[in-house]
């Protein structure tokens, strides 16, 4: 149990002999005013002494170690787990905004040949208490930073749609309460195809993101292993269907790989993919991991992203070029390991 993880019904029990406005007092000073249980100074002092030492009420996320990049506008944060497991969260500031980047699961299960999740292999799912904590644990440095957090993309360690209950637990909470715009939350998925078809019927106006690579399942199945399960069109099935039922805009992304998925046939058939949907297309070049360097897969360099971008915007589709944070501390996309390092506590 941690902080995060109770819903206002069960903190009540830990206010026993205050009256009920306790809990509303104490929920805004941890959702709101994103302070310890013993800093909510609307309580009383007697009350925030029990409560910080109430053992429910303990952080579920302990900082190993904070690393800097980009001049301080990308952080990242090793965190341990009470089970020992370790995640990592990423914040991102823009001239406009601040991003979150978080971890639903420690580890991966889906092996995506690339991406050093994947490689590390599946500890566990994260709890809602800990998918949570990290966006409080970001939003804190924003605001201590003279920035807001406003945007929160479930692209940290894991794959969101496989821990869909917490998933959509922790987005109600971190919309709800903490009070980021929905339209400001991604979950994005490797494809799978259940999770989307669930999510499209959910009330919530979140985005929705697929990363794709590549555009044919021959491709598919080789860089993204659960390919075989979905394939593209059943992917796109379930793409199509949650545009429908949401109204709102997929976006593919799409890790630019050389000679592999940086070609002219490959912008044509991704191209054909988007159009059909009308998704947005994110392009990234493929940052280095050590899966991707055994694979010899090395990202497309400057003026190939630029080919690559006009030669979909001649298709008609929207395109962005995304900048690789965060590379010189392994916090840039695909990067995300976890691994031990050398200012962490032993
Ligand atoms: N499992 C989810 C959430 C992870 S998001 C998903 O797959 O969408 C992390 C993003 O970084 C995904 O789009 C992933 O495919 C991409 N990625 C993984 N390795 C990468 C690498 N080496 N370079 C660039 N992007 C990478």
């Amino acid at each position: 149990m941690s902080r995060y993880e109770l819903s206002r019904t069960e903190l009540a029990p830990l206010l026993t002999g205050a009256p009920s406005y306790r809990v509303d007092q104490l929920w805004d000073g941890l959702y709101r005013q994103l302070v310890e249980p013993e800093q909510v100074t609307a309580l009383p002092r007697d009350l925030r002494a029990r409560l910080g030492s109430e053992p429910l009420l303990a952080p579920a996320l302990h900082v190993e170690a904070v690393r800097h990049a980009d001049d301080g506008e990308t952080v990242k944060w090793a965190v341990g787990l009470a089970d020992g497991s370790r995640v990592e969260t990423v914040l991102m500031h823009h001239p406009r905004h601040s991003t979150a980047c978080v971890s639903s699961q420690a580890g991966c299960a889906m092996a995506c040949s690339f991406c050093a999740t994947g490689q590390a292999g599946y500890t566990r799912q994260l709890t809602v208490g800990e998918i949570v904590e990290q966006v409080v644990l970001a939003a804190r440095a924003a605001r201590d930073a003279g920035r807001r957090l406003d945007h929160v993309v479930f692209m940290g360690m894991g794959e969101p749609l496989a821990n869909y209950e917490r998933v959509l637990a922790s987005v109600r909470r971190i919309v709800g309460d903490i009070g980021i715009g929905a339209r400001r939350v991604t979950i994005s998925t490797v494809g799978v195809v259940p999770g989307i078809r669930r999510l499209a019927a959910e009330p919530l106006q979140v985005n929705l993101a697929v990363s794709l690579h590549a555009a044919n399942d021959r491709l598919r199945n080789d860089l993204v292993p659960l390919g075989r399960r979905y394939p593209i069109a059943a992917l796109m099935d379930a793409c199509a269907d949650y545009v429908a039922a949401t109204h709102r805009r997929v976006s593919f992304e799409w890790a630019l790989i050389r000679s592999v998925n940086d070609r002219d046939a490959d912008a044509d058939e991704l191209a054909r993919l988007a159009r059909a949907l009308g998704a947005h297309v994110n392009l990234i070049p493929l940052n280095p991991t050590p899966g991707a360097v055994d694979l010899g897969l090395v990202g497309t360099d400057a003026g190939g992203v630029r080919a690559f971008r006009a030669r979909l915007e001649r298709h008609g589709v929207n395109v962005t070029v995304r900048r690789t944070r965060g590379r010189a501390i392994d916090a840039a996309c695909g990067q995300l390991a976890a691994r031990a390092t050398s200012t962490a506590p032993s």
